[in-house]
Formats: structure tokens, sequence, C-alpha cells
């Protein structure tokens, strides 16, 4: 049942530039109605330079919860009054929770990868993972999965920045097993080759470049796990290669599910209801 909205309805939302084309509306106002709670969530257009100010509004207004989307993840850190130490060491936030007036930041993106995983029943302990970008997502992904012990490469287009990223994750944990190279034809299938997890994190493959894939088809083999971050289309073109190879394939719909699910729960402290968020999410995708 839908909750009117009255002078008790607490307010979660989105900040990004631009916004317009978040999912995150619809997929917790599914959660909120599903469960009768008595919240609602928005989308709010804030340019980078009325961060600081939009951060202040959410105190102002005791706003219950933000999430921060490009271009805030970096930049919201400093406005916050705490911030989770995964969050820390990935250097973004994307969930902010309001303890009246005391707001914490956290990264949901590390925390629902790591669940959409799980979902899929695989464990990344002592994994040869083979992690392909490494942008904002690809730091939430590369330090999570390096939490867990799992044995990383990280290749990326601009090697610099695959580098930078390896540096981070030794910087939080000293003894993990990592490197960062060029995304080179050829180092791409000596990694592959030894690889149980292949994640690609770049934007290759997304909406509108739908025939696209980071990964070469023929590189793909039986016993590897594709993750494609990219969720729209939810069936990547990396994804239907890969589930022709005879290899097991997890979707960025699932993580945008979860990374969804646990700010929902950081909120609310109710279970989320995993289930009609996925639904929603399918339906404003145009994919059922
Ligand atoms: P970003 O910070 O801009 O990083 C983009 C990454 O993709 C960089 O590593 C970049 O390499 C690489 N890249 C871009 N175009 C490329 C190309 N043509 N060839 C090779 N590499 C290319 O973006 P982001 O925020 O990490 O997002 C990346 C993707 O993840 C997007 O599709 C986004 O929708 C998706 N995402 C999904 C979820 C989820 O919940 N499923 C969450 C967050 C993001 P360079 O460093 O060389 O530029």
């Amino acid at each position: 049942m839908t909750h009117s909205i009255s002078g008790q309805t607490r307010v979660c939302g989105v900040i990004g530039d631009p916004v317009e084309h978040s999912l995150s509306p619809v997929m917790h106002n599914a959660a909120f109605q599903a469960l009768d709670l008595d919240y609602v969530y928005v989308a709010f257009h804030v340019h980078r330079a009325n961060l600081a100010a939009a951060i202040s509004g959410m105190r102002a207004l005791g706003l219950r919860g933000l999430n921060a989307t490009i271009p805030h993840k970096v930049g919201v850190l400093p406005l916050l009054d705490a911030v989770d130490p995964l969050a820390r060491q990935i250097g973004a936030v994307n969930t902010i929770v309001n303890d009246e007036g005391r707001l914490t930041g956290h990264n949901t993106d590390a925390a629902g990868f790591l669940q959409a995983l799980v979902q899929n029943k695989f464990s990344p302990e002592n994994k040869n993972v083979v992690i392909i970008g490494a942008g904002g997502a690809a730091r939430a992904v590369t330090l999570a999965l390096a939490g867990r012990g799992a044995h990383l490469i990280v290749l990326n287009r601009t090697p610099q920045t695959a580098a930078d990223l390896v540096t981070r994750v030794k910087q939080a944990f000293a003894d993990s097993q990592a490197i960062g190279l060029e995304m080179s034809d050829e180092n791409l299938r000596a990694a592959v080759g030894d690889a149980d997890l292949i994640v690609n994190t770049t934007s290759v493959g997304m909406r509108p470049e739908v025939g696209l894939s980071a990964v070469p088809a023929r590189l793909i083999e039986p016993h590897h796990t594709v993750f494609d971050i990219v969720y729209s289309p939810v069936q990547t073109r990396l994804l239907r290669d890969a589930g022709l190879s005879g290899a097991r394939t997890i979707s960025g719909l699932d993580m945008l599910v979860w990374q969804g699910a646990v700010a929902f729960e950081l909120w609310t402290g109710q279970k989320a209801p995993v289930e009609i968020m996925s639904r929603a999410l399918r339906e404003a995708l145009g994919e059922k």
C-alpha cells in the first residue's frame, strides 16, 4: 500500500549532477511502500559548487539519509562527522545516515558488490580476481575484495590509475596481493587465464554502446565467474558472451539492488525487500 505523505514522513534522497536518470527513487520508494514505512525518497540535483550547502541543508532539514552519486562521492567526505572505515579506505561515500544531526558516511557499493557475490555463491577468499577498470566503482570493488583476501590484478586503460588503486589497496591491507597493469591484449590474456573471477568495472558495454565488451569472448572459459557491474542493459554483451562460453555470470543489477538494500537497512533499521527492489529496477530499466 502507499503511505500518504504527512508531517511525520521521513525524507531520504540522492544528490548528484546529473541525477534525473537515477533509478534509486523507484527502487527505494517501492521498498518503503512494500513495508508500509512512512518514508519518501527523492532526487536532488546538486551542482558541485553547492555540495557543502546541500550537506548543511541535510542537517538543517533533518533529512534521514542521502545517497551521493557522481560527482559527489569523494567531495562529501570532509563534510561528514564520521566515515565508516571501509568507506575511508575506498576514499568515497555513497550513503549518508543522519542520526539526529550526526552525519555518518558509508560505501554501500562495496557491501553491495560483496552481497551480490554471496547471493551468487561465490566466495572471494584466496581467489584470483581480475578487475578491469580503476575508476570510482573499481575502488569500491577492489577494496572490498582485498578485505576478503582475494588475489587481485587491476587492468586499466590508463595504467597510472591502476597503479594508484593498488597503492591504496596496499595502504589499507598491507599483506594484500595486488598488482596494477595497463589493459593491453597481452596483459588481459595472461591475467584472465588464471582468474577465477573477472569483474568489469568500466562503462564499456553500457547503453547505448551495447555491442561492446571489455573482454574478448575467446578468453572466457567455463571455469570463470564473470561479473559485469554495468546494469543497463542487465544482460550486457560481456555477460552474454560469458554465458555462451559456459561461465557463471553475475549482473550489475544484483550489485545495484544490494547497495540499495544496505542503504535502506541503514536508514530504516528494517530488512530490505530485495526482491521487490529488484523488480522495481527491472521495470524501470524496461527489463521485466
Ligand atoms: P568512472 O569513475 O568514470 O570510471 C570509468 C572506468 O572505465 C575507468 O577505469 C576508465 O578508464 C574506464 N573506461 C571508460 N571508457 C573506457 C573505454 N572505452 N575503454 C576502456 N576503459 C574505459 O566510472 P564509475 O563510476 O567507476 O562507473 C563505471 C561503470 O560502473 C558505469 O557503467 C556505472 O554505471 C557502473 N556502476 C555500477 C554500479 C552497480 O551498482 N552495479 C555501481 C557503480 C557504478 P580510464 O581510467 O583509462 O579513463
